[in-house]
Formats: structure tokens, C-alpha cells, sequence
């Protein structure tokens, strides 16, 4: 059998309320603690008032670091740091989507390492243990609150760019993860981070870095995202399936902090960072031909896809069923509203090259795919997904 690794050593709580356990996980660590949430949603929805109430019955002062951006910078982790060590916490709880979570895992480090940011982009590159995170999940979609990854965005004058700081150091302590927390999600936000957790499944699933433990739990995330999502874009109020969701979206988490993503991530933050996308709808449009071209490394695996997804593949060859994986996919993202392509914004075909060169500046983006890719073979995809140019 395959040798593997599978490492997790976050403390998960899953269930409607148990968001009101953050005063007792962060009394563990301390007396003072940093909630990092984002723009208002987290005031809007009561969520942070419930942290608030059960730090304070666990006797623990709370600091508030809130505005975090979608795609938060690398300077808002910076500042929110500098909160921490002014103020003297003793743990960091992110509690939003991805955006908030992940900033909350940067100023974690940055509240023991020194600034700039920036020199903790890449993989262990943290030198001082960071302060406790704990990650209370608000969407439905990165898996954030159990994965090593912090995705942040540099700001230079050539343009903006989305880099990873990759460490074990910054798995979180513990993941709240409560279902009634994502009720209040626009149906939009939900089929976008709903299509981030599918994303993760599936590239998880495939990836050269795929193992036994990650493959079972892809699987099985697949199989609950195609059943509830739609559910739930029909009755956002159905409690059941927006658990099923949440649920997903952290067995897909768990997935890719062990196999990590593919290309269709890799090539999705230049669509998000130039064309503003939600980082979900970007791996939407990615998806389904990232697929494709893996397909015939992988027909065995996308043939049992294509049975996960709800396609019917009996008595069709293993290389039919595959290619019904593709469908299945499809199927789901239009059910789900996304869009097919971008083809209305006339996307330049030097755009189009120039991020395709990036892409294969950066190894690390290239290797966990299982076929190997050109430049001309990711301008091709970058065309379809974008232009909506089948050659
Ligand atoms: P997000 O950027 O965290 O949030 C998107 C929007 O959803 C914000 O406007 C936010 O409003 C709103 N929102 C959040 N929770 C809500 C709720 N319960 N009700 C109503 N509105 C709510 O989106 P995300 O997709 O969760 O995170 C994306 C980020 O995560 C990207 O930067 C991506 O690269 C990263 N990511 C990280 C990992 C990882 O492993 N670390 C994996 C995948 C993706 P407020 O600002 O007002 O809260
Ligand atoms: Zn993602």
C-alpha cells in the first residue's frame, strides 16, 4: 500500500452553538484575546456578540481587530499585530470567512516574529511559535480554520498578487465550526464557497499528492456538496443542509492541508486579484477544464468521481465514466448560478499569456498537478475558462 503521511493537530468542535465554547478553548491559553473579524458581518449577525459573552464568562478580555478585506494584505495583518502586542493578547480567534481566519493565522506570527510580513511568505519559514489561534468558520467554503495555509495579498505598484505562507506552525489550536453561524449567508457568498470546498475535494482528490485518509474524505465532501448545496440555494433557512455543507467544507479543509490544491487554485488568484472575482467563483471557472486536462492521468479516479458527482456510469468503459466527471461538475456550478465564462469583459490575449507565464515561474504551482503542463497548455485553459474559446 502507498506510504503516507496525515497530520492534524487541530482540536475540532462541530455542531449548532458551539461557538460558545470560545471562552473556555481561549482561557487556555490565556487571559486576553484578539477577535479578528471582517468588514460587519460578524456585528451584523449576532455572531460576534456570542464570542463576546462567552469570553467574558470565561473570564478572558476581549480586543477587537475588525475591517478585515476580502483577500486581506499583508499591512492588515501588520496593524492587526500590532494591536496584539500592544494590548498584550495571549491568543488570536479569527472569526469570518477565509479572509478573517487567515489574517487571524498571520497576525498570530506576527505577534512573536518580527515585521515585515512578507518574509514568512512560502513554506516554514516561521521562526518563533505563534501566538494560539482559534478559528471560528463563518462561510461555508475554505476550510480555513484546519489548514496550515494563510493565503495573503501583496500590494505592489506592478499589481496586486495573492502569496501563501505555508506552516505547521499556524494550524489552528482549535476549529468552532457552527453551522447556524453560516444562516446568514446571501445565496451568492453561499454558491461561491460552496464551489471553494468542491474545488478543494476534487483537486485534493486528484492531486500527485493525494493519500489514502484525503481521498475518502474528498469523496465523501463531493458526495454532501452535491446533495445539499442546492438545497440550500433553495431554502437558505434548511439548518440540515447548510450542516452538511459546513461539514463538507471541513472535510475538504482537512483534505487539503494534507495533499494541498492544483492548478485550478494556482491559476484562480490572478482572476481574482485583476478581475475581482470571489476567490470560489474564480476556481468555478477554472474547474471543469483543469479537469479535463488531467483526465486521462487519472481515469480511475475520475471515473468514481463521476459516480460521487451523481452521474450514471453503469456499463460505460472507465474512460467514458471519466469523462462524466466533467459533466457532473458542470452541472452543479450552473445549478448553482455560476458563471460559464468571463467572455463579456473582452480579456486581452497578452493578459492571458502574461499570467500563464507566471504560472510557470512557480514550480510549486506546477508539480501537485498529475499531467504536466505547458505554457501553451495553461494559455489554452486561461482561454476557455475566460473567453469561453474551445480550440
Ligand atoms: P471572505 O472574503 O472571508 O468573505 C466574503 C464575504 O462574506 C465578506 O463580504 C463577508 O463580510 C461575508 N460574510 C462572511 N460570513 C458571513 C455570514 N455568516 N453572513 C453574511 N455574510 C458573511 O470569503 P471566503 O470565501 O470565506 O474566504 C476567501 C479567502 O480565503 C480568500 O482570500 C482565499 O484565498 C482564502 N482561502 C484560504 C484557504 C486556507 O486554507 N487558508 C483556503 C481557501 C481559501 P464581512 O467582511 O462583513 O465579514
Ligand atoms: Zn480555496
Amino acid at each position: 500500500m502507498q506510504e503516507f503521511e496525515f497530520y492534524l493537530p487541530t482540536k475540532i468542535y462541530f455542531g449548532e452553538g458551539v461557538i460558545k465554547k470560545a471562552g473556555q478553548e481561549a482561557r487556555r491559553f490565556g487571559q486576553r484575546a484578539l477577535v479578528v473579524t471582517g468588514k460587519s458581518s460578524a456585528k451584523k449577525t449576532g455572531a460576534l456578540q456570542k464570542v463576546e459573552i462567552s469570553l467574558k464568562e470565561a473570564g478572558v478580555e476581549m480586543v477587537l481587530f475588525e475591517g478585515v478585506e476580502p483577500n486581506p494584505s499583508l499591512k492588515t495583518a501588520e496593524s492587526g499585530a500590532e494591536l496584539a502586542k500592544e494590548k498584550r493578547c495571549q491568543v488570536v480567534i479569527g472569526l469570518g470567512g477565509g479572509s478573517p481566519m487567515d489574517a487571524a493565522k498571520a497576525v498570530a506570527v506576527l505577534s512573536t516574529n518580527p515585521a515585515p510580513a512578507d518574509q514568512y511568505l512560502g513554506r516554514n519559514r516561521v521562526k518563533e511559535p505563534p501566538l494560539p489561534i482559534i478559528e471560528i468558520p463563518t462561510t461555508a467554503g475554505t476550510g480555513s480554520e484546519v489548514t496550515p495555509y494563510a493565503v495573503l495579498t501583496e500590494i505592489k505598484k506592478e499589481g496586486s498578487r495573492k502569496k501563501i505562507l505555508t506552516d505547521h506552525l499556524i494550524f489552528p489550536k482549535v476549529a468552532l465550526v457552527d453551522p447556524e453561524l453560516t444562516l446568514s449567508l446571501p445565496g451568492s457568498i453561499t454558491a461561491d464557497t460552496g464551489v471553494d470546498a468542491l474545488s478543494h475535494a476534487i483537486e485534493g482528490y486528484i492531486a500527485n499528492n493525494s493519500q489514502p485518509i484525503s481521498d475518502l474524505l474528498a469523496l465523501k465532501a463531493i458526495k454532501l456538496l452535491v446533495h445539499h448545496l442546492p438545497k440550500v440555494m433553495d431554502n437558505p433557512e434548511d439548518i440540515k443542509a447548510r450542516s452538511y455543507v459546513l461539514y463538507a467544507s471541513l472535510l475538504a479543509g482537512m483534505v487539503i492541508a494534507q495533499t494541498g490544491t492544483i492548478l485550478v487554485h494556482g491559476m484562480g488568484y490572478r482572476i481574482t486579484s485583476d478581475f475581482g472575482l470571489p476567490h470560489g467563483r474564480a476556481n468555478g471557472l477554472l474547474l471543469p477544464w483543469v479537469c479535463e486536462f488531467n483526465l486521462t492521468e487519472r481515469y480511475d479516479k475520475f471515473a468514481l468521481l463521476a459516480e460521487s458527482l451523481g452521474e450514471e456510469v453503469k456499463n460505460l468503459s472507465k474512460e467514458e465514466a471519466a469523462k462524466k466527471a466533467i459533466r457532473g461538475i458542470q452541472r452543479l456550478l450552473r445549478e448553482l448560478g455560476m458563471p460559464e465564462n468571463l467572455k463579456d469583459r473582452k480579456i486581452k490575449e497578452e493578459t492571458i499569456r502574461e499570467f500563464a507565464e507566471e504560472i510557470m515561474q512557480d514550480e510549486r504551482k506546477l508539480a501537485n498537478n498529475p499531467r504536466r503542463a505547458t505554457l501553451e497548455d495553461i494559455i489554452k485553459i486561461y482561454k476557455r475558462a475566460l473567453r469561453g474559446e474551445i480550440s
